[in-house]
């Protein structure tokens, strides 16, 4: 489904159980005035690229006539980072391989394959981001290895004996609409993919991000080639992230995990950042 706007057009699709939005540029606008502003933003300076990016994140939050999803009932309890804790990060590495989540939670952090190319992307998102309409913002542009200082929020939560700990990459509390709304940037070229994998691991945050804050939740996924807006369903997403956070525990068995992960077709070693640790990449 698509609703027009004037400069931009909002497509409406359904994947991973969640209803999706996504921003784009009106096709028909661009042989007008705004069209040609458009396309010379397209060709133009990284400057008017920014400014054409914002303009959207900005419109897109400003004309929507969305509801933002409310927030989900899972019985969330807040926890420190002491003890036996993982990185929420680490669900989405379950997502891939249950090896690769062993190898990440041994080593006690998600390993996301991040390129130098992938970090300025974050870092250059974050910055727009920053720069709309909001009344307070948490940003995490950092990323390990090259983390510096982090004004990020950090959010923790008990699932009975497991604490599962994570710091979105973006936070901004907006008055117009009354809103919280977290992204997670991402270098991809394929939404669904991402989605698919992080979809856990959004959920999570935000749920966090609500018990913090009590407002509304809009989550968005923030690529070079989409901007999402996403919707999960009330109730169901809590039970599954409990389900999932028992499963990832398991994974602390090599074993449990190796024989797992030989039922896994369609691997992706090649961007693991294990490869040379895993007994399967040398099969
Ligand atoms: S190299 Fe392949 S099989 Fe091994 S942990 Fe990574 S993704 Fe899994």
């Amino acid at each position: 489904m698509t609703y027009g706007t004037t400069d931009f057009e909002i497509r409406q699709e359904e994947c991973c159980n969640a209803t999706v939005y996504l921003v784009y540029p009106n096709p028909f606008m661009l042989e007008g005035s705004t069209g040609r502003r458009l396309r010379r933003s397209r060709r133009g300076s990284p400057k008017s690229s920014r400014e054409r990016i914002q303009q959207w994140l900005y419109r897109f939050l400003k004309e929507t006539s969305f509801e933002p999803f409310l927030s989900l009932k899972a019985s969330w309890r807040r926890g420190g980072q002491e003890g036996q804790w993982f990185w929420a990060r680490t669900l989405d590495d379950l997502a891939s391989c249950p090896l690769r989540a062993y190898y990440s939670l041994v080593q006690a952090k998600g390993s996301i394959p991040y390129t130098i190319a992938g970090f300025e992307f974050q870092r250059k998102a974050i910055r727009l981001l920053k720069t709309l309409e909001y009344f307070e913002a948490f940003a995490d542009p950092g990323i390990r290895g090259f983390r510096t200082s982090s004004e990020g929020l950090s959010v923790c939560a008990s699932f009975g004996e497991i604490r599962l700990c994570g710091r979105p990459d973006f936070v901004g509390l907006f008055s117009n609409p009354f809103v919280t709304w977290v992204v997670e940037v991402v270098q991809t070229s394929d939404w669904r993919k991402t989605l698919q994998r992080s979809i856990y691991r959004l959920d999570f945050y935000a749920q966090g991000i609500f018990e913090l804050f009590g407002l509304p939740i809009s989550l968005s996924i923030f690529a070079p080639e989409a901007l999402i807006w996403i919707v999960l369903e009330d109730h169901k997403w809590a039970i599954e992230l409990e389900k999932r956070v028992e499963e990832l525990n398991g994974m602390l068995d090599f074993e449990i995990a190796l024989k797992r992960a030989k039922r896994v077709s369609n691997r992706p070693c090649q961007s693991c950042a294990y490869k040379r640790l895993c007994p399967l990449s040398k099969e």
